[in-house]
């Protein structure tokens, strides 16, 4: 029964605490020891299988707490014995069937895409439009407190191919954030800089350190100010040449529209972990272009399967022109959950073209990494 009106019948959860190589300081807060992240099973009638990831952040998008809660209470009894053929409508009820949870939707409708993308025998970028594009530009972020193990990150980027990285600033000091830049523009003037604020300065100190790093021209400044301060925002895009990203202030379209009237940003970041799903992802971006703003393919503290799914979306969205950031699975994870290493060449992200996602977790590193589960005997 190889079809898409076969029924799900199958629904597993596992709560995992990822161990992590290094602290990363953002804005808004830090992550040590661990991240952690929720992965869903969904299983049709003919054993067919498509997993998707949650990848929450408390002090960002939400808690790993309540996305388990989400996916495991209100969004299984949508989703069990419904068609794999009735994506669309399942969304649509998910919408509705808990408020926020933005993370437990999008690995719902990651689940469902490489479910059904499996049983056709088709990638997840076909399911979503078709591919614009094979490889992706991967951008790695510099956020460790301590400086000289970010050098020695540097030093490995290079070695790499990775073209570009992110500064996360706004966590210590501006002193501490323009001695980075400065190093960065004379010892590797080759790389493009971003820089990331993670919402990290008041509204008092953002004109002056958002200007003096705007000196430093990099390729864009994201999110100086906290996400409701739309109209600082637009004010510092006022102020500066250098294009404004909003990330935290653009969770999904609706945000989007009300960015794009009040001039807030020159770009977005757009991450299916806010928009709560790849289909969303891709309105956002939509909205964006259509206003002619630019768009950048943002991720959260994620593993392999999220990355994966980022990556399918962004293959399918030729108006996402930034690149991507996803670059946890190979440069801050302890161990990846994939069962293959997730896929970068000589600086860019390679886009699948395996049957749904094109690679699977590992069944054995999600038991062992594990806090908690629902799973089926
Ligand atoms: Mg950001």
């Amino acid at each position: 029964m190889s079809t898409l009106t076969q029924k799900i019948i199958g629904y597993d959860l596992w709560h995992l605490e990822l161990p992590v190589t290094s602290r990363r300081d953002h804005g808004i807060g830090s992550v040590e020891g661990v991240c952690e992240v929720v992965v869903v099973r969904l299983t049709s009638e003919d054993g067919t299988q498509g997993f998707g990831e949650a990848s929450p952040w408390s002090v960002f998008t939400g808690t790993p707490e309540a996305t388990y809660a989400a996916l495991n209470r209100y969004l299984r009894p949508l989703v069990m014995g419904a068609r794999v053929a009735d994506r669309a409508a399942i969304m649509s009820r998910a919408a509705y069937a808990v408020a926020h949870c933005t993370e437990a939707k999008a690995a719902l409708e990651t689940a469902l895409l490489d479910l059904a993308g499996r049983i056709s025998a088709v990638p997840v970028w076909s399911l979503l439009g078709g591919k614009c594009r094979d490889a992706i530009p991967l951008s790695c972020s510099i956020a460790n407190p301590d400086f000289s193990q970010d050098i020695d990150l540097l030093a490995r980027l290079r070695e790499d191919g990775v073209r570009i990285v992110k500064l996360k600033t706004g966590f210590k000091d501006h002193a501490f954030d323009i001695m980075r830049l400065e190093y960065l523009a004379q010892n590797c003037p080759e790389l493009s800089v971003r820089v990331d604020y993670n919402q990290g300065l008041s509204i008092e100190d953002a004109p002056v350190q958002v200007r003096d790093v705007a000196q430093f021209k990099p390729d864009f400044i994201e999110q100086p100010v906290r996400a409701h301060h739309y109209g600082m925002m637009a004010k510092l895009r006022q102020m500066t040449d250098v294009p404004l990203l909003a990330d935290e202030s653009v969770f999904g379209p609706e945000d989007m529209e009300r960015a794009a009237r009040e001039d807030i940003c020159d770009g977005v970041s757009v991450k299916i972990m806010k928009s709560g799903g790849l289909t969303r992802g891709q309105t956002v971006a939509r909205i964006a272009a259509a206003h002619g703003l630019s768009v950048y393919g943002g991720d959260m503290f994620e593993a392999g399967l999220a990355h994966l799914a980022g990556t399918h979306m962004i293959a399918a969205t030729p108006e996402i022109t930034l690149g991507c950031e996803f670059y946890q699975a190979s440069y801050f994870l302890a161990e990846d959950i994939l069962e293959q290493p997730f896929e970068v060449n000589r600086g860019e992200v390679v886009v699948p073209d395996g049957p749904g996602l094109g690679a699977r977790p590992d069944l054995s590193k999600l038991d062992h990494f594990a806090v908690s589960k629902a799973v089926a005997a």
